[in-house]
């Protein structure tokens, strides 16, 4: 594994570690295309900024640092630069000019919850067995990619469906079937392998394999060490083998605000 997009910083304050930190375990293992995605700075209509995101007020800093250490690491590693978000209807266009304003190169889209998270919205790790809430998920993930300007879906399945496997099945069926035609490529997130989560889910990756959908790697490093994490990228090369995914590791990031 060469590539990896997927980085936090000490700066959405539920990680640790400094960029260059980070950076330095990342060369240590190889890697020779890195970006920091972390989640992207928002304040909500009323001034709330949720807990787990980097300030808006930190979030130029955050986009300086990385490109001072993308020239000085140049030799070494080539750097981006950009945030993962939600898509969020009511808000996602003024996400989206904020991120192109602080200069980020790049988004990841993580639906961590549906509609929106503040005051309220639905959080997708939940256990859920309600079709309605799923179906949601999966439309605004189906209109987030038809936005044209998400490099690829982080944990895709992050979603946690409980409920009628025939219902898991249709939805998350037409999510892969809509990334496919999109050519957007689906994150098997290996933060979700380490932590044993309920995501890598095979179900999903059989869904995927069906519909031909392509898959990434992204380490989701929230500590210095995962930015290089040896350990999990057999078991996630080992279930898209199963599913019949293909993996591709050396790709490009979909470059925003150009
Ligand atoms: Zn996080
Ligand atoms: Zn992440």
């Amino acid at each position: 594994m060469i590539c990896n997009y997927h980085t936090h910083t000490y700066r959405c304050r539920h990680a640790e570690g400094t960029e260059r930190e980070y950076i330095e375990r990342a060369i240590a293992g190889g890697i020779k295309k890195m970006g920091f995605s972390d989640h992207i700075p928002f304040a909500f209509p009323d001034g709330h900024e949720s807990d787990y995101r980097v300030r808006v007020a930190e979030a130029e800093e955050y986009v300086a640092t990385v490109r001072a250490l993308k020239k000085e690491y140049a030799a070494d590693i080539e750097l981006h630069v950009g945030f993962e978000s939600e898509y969020y209807p009511k808000y996602f266009d003024e996400m989206y000019e904020n991120a192109v304003k602080w200069g980020a190169e790049y988004l990841l889209l993580g639906q961590h919850f549906t509609r929106s998270e503040w005051p309220d919205g639905f959080y997708s790790g939940w256990l859920c067995a309600n079709p309605d809430e799923l179906r949601i998920y999966c439309d605004e993930v189906i209109e987030a990619v038809g936005r044209g300007v998400f490099t690829y879906i982080a944990h895709p399945d992050i979603f946690n469906f409980v409920g009628d496997s025939a219902v898991y099945d249709a939805e998350y069926r037409r999510l892969c079937k809509a990334a496919k035609s999109a050519g957007v490529p689906l994150e098997i997130n290996l933060l979700g392998v380490r932590g044993s989560r309920h995501y890598p889910n095979e179900k999903f990756w059989r869904i995927a394999g069906e519909c031909g959908c392509t898959a990434v790697l992204g380490f989701d490093a929230h500590t210095a060490p995962d930015a290089y994490d040896a350990e999990s990228i057999p078991k996630a090369l080992a279930l898209a083998a199963r599913c019949g995914v293909e993996v591709v590791d050396d790709f490009e990031l979909k470059r925003i605000g150009v």
